[in-house]
């Protein structure tokens, strides 16, 4: 186990090396990810965007806009994203659990410890563990890693999980591997502390105010492994074809391979 672990830390190392901070998630406020992190559900994040574009036009993107917007011009504005009237019911729902158990407000929300908020989270229609973290770590800035489609690939052909390692043995094991780095990042002697501050060319998005959030060493080191996975995932690491030859991570490729 302990190997995995270095493994997965030499992976970290090596890509913040390659790549820096990915900014992500690009967002302007919490809500905003949250609405986000329901839309990208099924589809590409170019998609995403667009609807959130409409949501923003509208002058929609908020609790308050959510809220007052009938289901039926909702799942209009929200049509680019696939699934649209899936997902438009699924906002409403989430809105209404926050106006019934939170008074509305993201604040008491999370507020809340991680395990009771990951509970209540899961327990929404619509959330699985994937959403339920990304809302966790990027909106809440509590210490869960996301684990997504990419993470399982990438492991899978590194042969360091088995394929049919579960979500949560796959989260266990980047949330201990992860955590050395996240206390060297808050030692500001150490190489991964400069480079956070100083922010490098070629970040996945451009800096945003849920990016730019003040939040932990550790929240801040889940948050740039999972970018960093999706810069893999998507440049390299694709369903078929993998670029392994240009991929940053191809040094540690099982020899077998
Ligand atoms: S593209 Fe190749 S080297 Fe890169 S993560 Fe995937 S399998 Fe590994």
């Amino acid at each position: 186990m302990k190997e995995k672990e270095d493994q997965i830390q030499s992976y970290y190392r090596a890509l913040f090396r390659a790549w820096g901070p990915q900014h992500w998630w690009p967002a302007q406020t919490r809500f905003e990810m949250i609405v986000g992190a329901y839309l990208t559900q099924n589809t590409a994040w170019t998609n995403v965007v667009k609807a959130l574009a409409n949501l923003r036009r509208a002058r929609r993107l908020s609790l308050k806009g959510i809220r007052e917007t009938s289901l039926g011009e909702l799942e209009r504005m929200l049509r680019p994203s696939g699934y649209f009237r899936q997902k438009a019911m699924r906002l409403k729902s989430f809105v209404a659990f926050l106006d019934q158990q939170h008074d509305g407000s993201l604040r008491k929300l999370f507020i809340k410890p991680t395990h009771d908020l990951r509970e209540a989270l899961l327990s929404l229609h619509g959330i699985g563990p994937e959403t339920a973290d990304s809302i966790l770590l990027y909106a809440g800035n509590h210490p869960v890693f996301v684990v997504d489609a990419y993470t399982r690939r990438i492991l899978g052909r590194h042969g360091i999980i088995p394929e049919k390692a579960t979500y949560e043995e796959i989260r266990e094991l980047f949330q201990r591997a992860l955590m050395p780095i996240a206390d060297s990042v808050a030692d500001s002697t150490r190489p991964e502390k400069r480079i956070l501050a100083a922010g490098l060319p070629g970040a996945a998005h451009p800096p945003s105010a849920m990016s730019r959030a003040k939040r932990t060493a550790l929240v801040q080191v889940y948050n740039e492994m999972h970018g960093l996975i999706v810069g893999v995932g998507k440049n390299y690491c694709r369903k078929s074809q993998p670029r392994c030859d240009e991929c940053p991570l191809q040094k540690f490729l099982p020899v077998s391979k």
